[in-house]
């Protein structure tokens, strides 16, 4: 197990699955590609649509091609603060 990495913060999450553990299988939020208060990822930078991430099940950490380019929409669907209810 890596540790987490110090950009870890919870404040900035976004919602990919994490391709180690998978913990999100089955997760009916997760499924449905709603923001779960459960499955997250720790958003440690991002370089253009490039995202880094951590899992925090597994402390896994890669890069994730988000391939938001222009559309803010998809950007914002992935990537924010908490989950809105
Ligand atoms: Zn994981
Ligand atoms: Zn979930």
């Amino acid at each position: 197990m890596l540790p987490l990495d110090p950009q870890a913060d919870p404040g900035r999450r976004a919602w990919v699955a994490c391709p180690k553990c998978a913990d999100a299988q089955g997760c009916e939020p997760c499924e449905e590609r709603r923001t779960c208060s459960t499955h997250w990822r720790y958003l440690l930078t991002n370089t253009g649509s490039l995202l880094h991430l951590q899992c925090p099940a597994c402390t896994h950490v890669w890069v994730h091609e988000s391939g938001f380019g222009a559309t803010r929409s998809v950007w914002n669907r992935i990537v924010g603060a908490l989950p809105r209810l």
